[in-house]
């Protein structure tokens, strides 16, 4: 192809060429230029090409070291590219990055298939592979050679020609219209924001949120009017203050709607292909769903046993979502009203309810939530306490964007350990929700050191203003931190084992475990400082905010459960189904949950859910439930072992933040407590006391 032979000659001096000379080998981001990824791409490919065919053609005798350790040598330059495009792509981009990832995705799909479709290296993985007994491997090793051959094996390779002309054609579809998908939501959500002439539909929000509103509208052309953007998910936060009805249900529609206008960004045409390609991908392989496909390497292992878990968590909810709507129109009659509870209406009157009861104001709160204390005397203390780690702002390292920081972490013994950058605030060319990943990974034998990040979308204060944050926003920082601290602790040879390179349905497990630590008395003292005077908060708004958390938790806890529902019958269709209706297909799903999905719809509808289109998490959404039995119980653990200690930290790190993928995860879960995982302190932990069955 002509563009790409352009850019393999183009590529001399390409910053990613060569390991960067930065601290940590950190991305030059002071020389990457937005036309250096697509030619450095190219000869990342080509580069890792040479390496493959150098392997495949060696005239020795497979070995454990001229295989696959040269396999994990493979591909630098590549990788390099690969991780800092995927950390801007998502965090920063623009139409040169967008072009570059639309370019490039099919083209990195084809290129992994013929890795791990070739035949004669895979001669040498299975000759291995059936040697391993005597190939004297210590675990580590043993692992990656059994990684690599069932990553083969699931990759196709032991699939026919024909079949594997097929596979090559689907997955080169799959990967394109992922990509299609996540940049039709990305423009449909931001056109998707919420727009009002009148200041009088706003009633109910605050001053900021208000002036914010405004600020927004004119960015977009449309001075004098005021414009609430949308966040990723079902629920808007707004939509818990706004007291005209009217505005609130318009809200909740462009939510609801925002991928559905039947124009350009439509999802609906790209998901219902998607699904069926999916479907169609694993009745190659003898399966009989893509649920059934991509669980094989997980925790759960099958689509039965993840359908078991939803099911026995189903009743405990189902019965706390009837008592607080029940509590909501009780709620709505006070209000001297008389409609009949909608989805727009649940956040606003829980809201009333919470105050009413807590008599707590998330504005009262907010004040001692200042970002930067949150980070450096909470998430960064909690890291200190428990394992001793220090840090140290860094004000030389070359950032994507000039809000993002970087900080250097130490060991507890003062040995450098990682960097890592913080991108908190929302933009709108940023990606919705929050995020960690590597530009970095930890791997000795390719003596590299991790290099990581956190992305949020928290506000952004107006110049001049304090970045004060929401309680969730605080616990977020503690979630994508525990996923930092997994990378950072990351002490494995083999870059494919390392740090968080484990099943999803795992991953979320140190991050959500991390979350636990935001309410840690001792922890929580040290940052929940009000920003002006740096009082502590006082007591009874603390325990206000403890007892809150178990509040509304049929719909926190529903909506999660039903998007995860939702995902498992998506991918549960055979590929003998015909190509569905979007909305049909929905409303057939929800309606057979036993949760009240009237009026607590799924945190993220089939339209709008990346997670499962497009972010690698398809039949894995159940993985944030799963991985939090798996926290739940871990902190049930910490809290009879003495809590917050050095001990309790090192003995975590040890037995499973520095394991990486070495290991299998039920044997590695078993190992720390005691036993296999159980759904009590799950249910307990959401103040739900309904005996499961
Ligand atoms: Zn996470």
């Amino acid at each position: 192809m002509a563009q790409a032979a352009d850019a393999a000659l183009s590529s001399a001096g390409n910053p990613f060429a060569a390991p960067s000379a930065l601290p940590y080998q950190a991305p030059p981001f002071d020389r990457i230029k937005d036309t250096d990824y697509q030619p450095a791409f190219e000869q990342g490919m080509a580069e890792q090409d040479a390496d493959i065919a150098k392997i495949t053609h060696d005239p020795a005798a497979p070995t454990f070291d001229n295989t696959i350790v040269a396999l994990e040598r493979s591909g630098r330059m590549l990788d390099r590219v690969n991780l800092a495009f995927g950390g801007v792509s998502a965090a920063n981009t623009n139409a040169t990055l967008d072009a570059v990832d639309q370019a490039e995705t099919p083209r990195l799909s084809a290129h992994e298939d013929s890795i791990y479709l070739s035949k004669p290296l895979f001669a040498r993985v299975r000759a291995l592979h059936d040697q391993r007994a005597h190939l004297k491997l210590d675990p580590e090793q043993a692992q990656l050679l059994e990684v690599y051959y069932q990553q083969f094996v699931h990759a196709g390779v032991l699939l026919s020609d024909a079949d594997q002309a097929k596979l090559r054609a689907i997955n080169e579809k799959i990967a394109s219209l992922e990509t299609d998908f996540h940049q039709k939501l990305l423009a449909a959500t931001k056109a998707g924001a919420l727009v009002v002439h009148d200041r009088a539909a706003l009633a109910g929000l605050d001053a900021a949120t208000i002036d914010n509103a405004a600020e927004a509208a004119k960015a977009r052309g449309l001075p004098g009017s005021w414009l609430i953007a949308l966040q990723n998910t079902t629920p808007q936060p707004a939509l818990e203050d706004m007291t005209d009805r009217a505005t609130r249900q318009a809200l909740f529609e462009s939510s609801w709607t925002r991928a559905e206008k039947g124009d350009a960004n439509d999802t609906r045409g790209t998901i219902a292909t998607l699904a069926q390609l999916r479907a169609q991908k694993a009745t190659l392989f003898g399966y009989p769903n893509y649920a059934a496909y991509v669980l094989y390497d997980q925790m759960a292992k099958t689509p039965e046993a993840v359908e078991h878990f939803i099911a026995r968590l189903t009743p405990a909810v189902a019965a706390e979502q009837k008592r607080e709507a029940a509590m909501l129109q009780a709620a709505i009659a006070q209000d001297h009203q008389s409609f009949t509870l909608k989805p727009w209406d649940w956040a606003h009157y829980a809201q009333i309810v919470r105050r009413a009861k807590y008599a707590l104001d998330p504005d009262q709160v907010k004040p001692y939530f200042e970002l930067h204390r949150v980070l450096e005397d909470g998430v960064f203390y909690a890291a200190n306490q428990l394992y001793g780690l220090t840090f140290k702002r860094r004000t030389d390292i070359p950032v994507y964007q000039p809000d993002v920081m970087t900080y250097e972490v130490f060991d507890h013994d003062g040995s450098p350990l990682g960097l890592m950058y913080f991108d908190y605030f929302k933009r709108d060319n940023k990606s919705g929700g929050a995020w960690m990943s590597n530009f970095v990974n930890q791997s000795k034998l390719l003596g590299t050191r991790p290099v990581i990040y956190n992305v949020a979308n928290f506000a952004k204060p107006a110049p001049g203003q304090p970045a004060l944050i929401s309680f969730d926003d605080a616990t977020t920082m503690f979630h994508e931190f525990g996923h930092a601290l997994h990378g950072l602790f990351a002490d494995q040879t083999y870059p494919t084992l390392s740090g968080t390179a484990v099943a999803r349905d795992f991953v979320e497990f140190p991050s959500q475990f991390n979350e636990h630590w935001a309410l840690d008395p001792k922890v929580f003292a040290h940052y929940a400082r009000h920003y002006q005077t740096g009082a502590p908060m006082p007591q009874m708004l603390v325990d206000k905010i403890k007892r809150a958390a178990k509040f509304d938790q049929g719909f926190v806890f529903g909506e999660i459960i039903e998007a995860a529902k939702l995902d498992m019958d998506w991918h549960a269709l055979p590929a003998s189904a015909p190509k569905q209706d979007v909305d049909a297909f929905e409303a057939a799903s929800l309606g057979r949950m036993g949760l009240d999905t009237a009026d607590v719809p799924p945190r993220y509808r089939s339209s709008y859910f990346l997670h499962i289109w497009s972010n690698g998490y398809s039949a894995g959404y159940y993985a944030y439930l799963w991985t939090e039995m798996l926290d739940d119980d871990v902190f049930f653990w910490f809290r009879s072992h003495g809590g917050l200690t050095r001990s309790n930290g090192q003995r975590f790190r040890d037995m499973i933040l520095s394991r990486g993928h070495t290991m299998d995860y039920g044997p590695m879960f078993k190992a720390f407590y005691g036993q296999a995982p159980d759904i009590g302190p799950l249910l307990v932990n959401h103040g739900l006391n309904v005996t499961p069955n």
